[in-house]
This record gives structure tokens, C-alpha cells and sequence, in this order.
């Protein structure tokens, strides 16, 4: 069985010339040099950003070793975390609600 390469051909937006086209975002067309997605490539692009401005909290751990004054301070941090994420949440719903 040949090893194929998956290769499409797309009919640029650009220039109207038929190219080939391995289904990526960024490919370009062979004859003008111009995205043959542009929509794609910007979908791609906005995806990448909205993935890194996306903020990670972790949460710590309380766990079932942790004793006594560890066990306190660990859930205060805990409740604290708890806290900004709700508030974080509120603050996004708030901007949405008064943008829309
Ligand atoms: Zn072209």
C-alpha cells in the first residue's frame, strides 16, 4: 500500500488557479504566493490567542496527609483561589452583559 500523502487541490481565492493544498491553515498557493484560507488562517490564529489568554488556576491541594496547620492554611489559600475565580467569572459576565 503506497503511502499517500493527504493532498487536496483548492481553487484560490486569489488568483482563480487550481492549487494543491494539504488542508492546513497556512498553506499558500503556488502560483500568486496568497493563502488559499484566509478565513482558516484567521480562525487558526484567533484560536492560538484565545488559548493563551485563557487563564489557568490551579487549585490547590488539600490533601487527606495534610494535618493540622497545613491542613488550615491550605484551605484558606483554597478558599481564597475559590473566591477570585467567582469573582473573575462575575467580572466576565458583567463586561459581557454591559458589551452586548
Ligand atoms: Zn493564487
Amino acid at each position: 500500500m503506497p503511502d499517500e500523502e493527504l493532498v487536496s487541490t483548492k481553487k484560490c481565492p486569489h488568483c482563480q488557479q487550481w492549487s494543491s493544498w494539504r488542508l492546513q491553515p497556512t498553506d499558500r498557493c503556488e502560483h500568486c504566493g496568497q493563502l488559499l484560507d484566509p478565513q482558516g488562517h484567521s480562525r487558526a490564529q484567533e484560536q492560538a490567542a484565545a488559548a493563551q489568554q485563557k487563564p489557568t488556576i490551579r487549585l490547590l491541594e488539600v490533601g487527606p496527609e495534610d494535618k493540622g496547620f497545613t491542613r488550615f492554611w491550605k484551605t484558606m489559600v483554597r478558599g481564597g483561589q475559590l473566591l477570585f475565580i467567582a469573582l473573575m467569572g462575575f467580572f466576565i459576565w458583567l463586561v459581557t452583559a454591559i458589551a452586548s
